[in-house]
């Protein structure tokens, strides 16, 4: 049977060959094994509740960028709590310390590559940790070692972490979007989300551009022809601006 020895109380611990995480019988730390050796299991704490998620959902989607009432018309269809794997990698980088977090496990959820594991907030995954009801622990796909040719510098620490996030998925005009709240932060991560379309202003700019400066021409000529003729074109842009007001609005209430 292989055997390692605790990071935290440092007993001789057996384990079954295959197993990834594994139980100290001592002090009952729990070891994440990896082809590279055992390594501290960190966890870190939901800090976000799920209103507070909800809440931070809603401002994100009502920001500048969004297609217009994305708040109000996003059907959520998801709104799950995740414990998501990643890699921790703290280096010596000639001297300095540089942090990197990798993803353990594959995934098309948003954000997880750039995620921040404040260290402060990291708790090794022993018997005092309560993670809660209903969460979901998604098991790690990628190994490790698939990391470390990439990695700069000589390794101080390199551990497993399960991250809190909320994972959500939604629908908006027929389009399914996902993006993740970060449970530690409350940050919002977007992948792919409906923006506003800017289009229909640059459209209607345009218009009223060219509308006005047609008439302008046309007055021009027409009052070189016979100056009483300017009446005429002041009465035209007069009638016209009503209609052009009247578009620009619709389509700023539209998009
Ligand atoms: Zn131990």
């Amino acid at each position: 049977m292989p055997e390692f020895r605790c990071n935290k109380c440092g007993a001789q611990v057996q384990f079954d060959a295959g197993d990834r995480f594994v139980k100290c019988s001592y002090c009952n730390t729990q070891m994440f094994i990896d082809k590279s050796g055992a390594g501290f299991f960190y966890i870190m704490p939901y800090m976000v509740s799920r209103a507070q998620a909800e809440g931070t959902l809603k401002r994100w989607m009502a920001g500048a960028r969004m297609a217009k009432d994305l708040d109000r018309l996003a059907q959520i269809t998801d709104f799950k709590q995740i414990y998501f794997p990643v890699y921790m990698f703290r280096r010596d980088v000639g001297g300095k310390e540089v942090v990197r977090v990798e993803p353990a496990k594959s995934t098309t959820l948003p954000g997880l590559h750039s995620l921040k594991v404040p260290a402060g907030d990291l708790k090794v995954f022993d018997q005092s940790f309560q993670s809660g009801q209903g969460i979901e622990f998604m098991q790690p796909d990628i190994d490790m070692v698939a990391y470390l040719p990439g990695l700069e510098g000589n390794p101080l620490e390199q551990a497993l972490v399960y991250f809190p996030i909320w994972a959500v998925q939604y629908e908006f005009r027929g389009k399914k979007y996902s993006t993740v709240i970060d449970g530690s932060s409350g940050e919002a991560m977007a992948g792919d989300f409906p923006t506003r379309n800017a289009a229909p202003y640059f459209l209607i700019a345009a218009a009223a551009f060219i509308i006005y400066l047609a008439e302008g021409i046309v007055g021009l000529v027409l009052a070189l022809i016979n100056p009483a003729f300017w009446v005429l074109t002041a009465i035209v842009a007069l009638v016209t601006m009503p209609f052009v007001t009247a578009a620009a609005y619709a389509i700023v209430r539209r998009y």
